[in-house]
């Protein structure tokens, strides 16, 4: 049927049109859920069509950390439409593309030295990985051709992402047939404060010393564990793997995307540990939230290494790199952030979530409470119901999505302690309701 033939009934409001033509993330479209529409969104509210209004507990997934509609970020793009809104980037240059790149170098930790722009976070970590492939490869020793990673750690949707996803709440068990193999060591327990135990890494420190032959790179997510879990990890633990990828010759990968631009306390994770991966995936915030725009980052040894080999470049190169629209943005939105105090803002939050959250170990439904910099994590002792709690927090103003055990939040860093109370009491609310 063409889109003139196609029978859309007259009235059909816009929910409705939206569960019989969108998929949305994650969704069925034989039982869909009613999605809520947003007609605009100002700081740290979004507008709903039917008037009312909602915090926004999770920066639309880690990424609006300034907050919506924000003048300064408006302005870049708009700016930056009249000049220019695409052009391929084969052959061809452009200023914001260069001076986000500098800029991504320069705030970075050291040794991060080369960029190559992309368009999502799954993207940034298929490069990634292909990256490392391609190093080793180029290097004479394509056997090591296989990854190492954590259990409980999420990066992404696509096919390599996926294949380092945690396998039980990822999507291994389904995909078994099409997903490649690689190693999990088992998921860090000791969390960020608590004193380290060499024991929690001896599996981990095992395994690459047994695989290291076969071994490309080692793939985390720094300190937090997102989308896998919401959990935090020692810096030890973290500082541990630095050494020993060194000692067995296996690149590091640390994937930045949830963590990247001040959500953990630190401007990125890996400064909690005072290391350098060989590689970073950056994405999410990069661009303030307002377009998408993800990054790979990697050594000069990295990019050396693949380009002194037998193809002689990189691999890689997608139509929208370097979009110039989403790079203006993310240059306003990285000077935005460091001309802001977001490190006082983030620990504002983080001192905010704990006085708020700590009433909530009482909870009989909750198992535990965790907080690190903007980041709040309730975890349940059993899954919620989606649909149910999901129209419960809307009808207490605030938007917060939960998945399986966990009901967590990420505000804007711009959050004021009046809206985070209205926040968190809200989650209280519903919790006890
Ligand atoms: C969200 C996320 C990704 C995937 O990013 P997309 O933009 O959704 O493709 C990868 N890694 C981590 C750690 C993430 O949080």
């Amino acid at each position: 049927m063409n889109s003139i033939t196609k029978i859309v009934p007259q009235q059909a409001k816009l929910l409705d049109k939206d569960q019989q033509f969108v998929w949305h993330p994650y969704s069925s479209l034989s039982a869909p859920i009613p999605a809520y529409e947003v007609v605009s969104a100002d700081g740290v509210y979004l507008q709903l069509a039917d008037g009312r209004r909602l915090i926004d507990g999770m920066s639309s997934w880690w990424c609006t950390i300034h907050g919506y509609n924000h003048p300064v970020l408006n302005a870049a793009a708009k700016s930056q439409i009249d000049k220019v809104s695409h052009v391929m980037f084969g052959g061809i240059t452009h200023a914001p593309a260069v001076e986000l790149c500098e800029k991504l170098v320069a705030i970075t930790p050291d040794g991060l030295d080369k960029v190559f722009l992309s368009d999502s976070g799954s993207v940034a970590v298929e490069v990634a990985i292909k990256m490392a492939f391609q190093y080793w490869i180029s290097q004479g020793q394509p056997q090591k051709s296989k990854l190492l990673t954590l259990r409980r750690g999420y990066h992404g949707d696509t096919f390599a992402a996926m294949s380092v996803c945690d396998p039980e709440t990822g999507m291994h068990h389904m995909f078994e047939q099409v997903v490649t193999k690689h190693y999990f060591a088992p998921a860090p327990q000791i969390s960020v404060n608590e004193s380290w135990d060499e024991e929690d890494i001896a599996e981990f420190s095992n395994m690459i010393a047994t695989k290291k032959d076969q071994l490309a790179a080692v793939i985390l997510e720094p300190i937090v564990q997102g989308a896998g879990g919401m959990r935090f990890y020692s810096p030890d633990y973290l500082r541990r793997v630095r050494e020993l990828c060194d000692q067995h010759n296996v690149l590091l990968i640390a994937d930045e995307i949830a963590t990247g631009f001040g959500r953990s306390g630190k401007l990125f994770a890996c400064e909690w540990a005072d290391i350098s991966p060989d590689i970073m995936c950056l994405g999410k915030a990069i661009t303030g939230g307002y377009m998408t725009l993800a990054a790979t980052l990697c050594s000069d040894k990295v990019s050396r290494g693949i380009c002194e080999g037998e193809a002689g470049c990189f691999m890689h190169g997608p139509t929208f790199m370097g979009n110039p629209l989403a790079c203006a943005v993310a240059c306003a939105s990285i000077d935005l952030l460091l001309s802001d105090d977001w490190q006082g803002n983030v620990q504002r939050i983080e001192t905010g979530l704990k006085t708020q959250l700590a009433p909530f170990t009482e909870l009989d439904a909750v198992a535990e409470i965790r907080v690190l910099g903007a980041i709040g994590v309730i975890e349940m002792k059993q899954p919620v119901d989606l649909a149910d709690i999901q129209k419960r927090f809307v009808d207490a103003g605030i938007w917060v999505r939960p998945f399986g055990k966990l009901v967590y939040v990420m505000p804007p860093y711009i959050i004021s302690d009046q809206e985070l109370t209205t926040l968190i009491t809200g989650i209280y609310t519903v919790l006890t309701q």
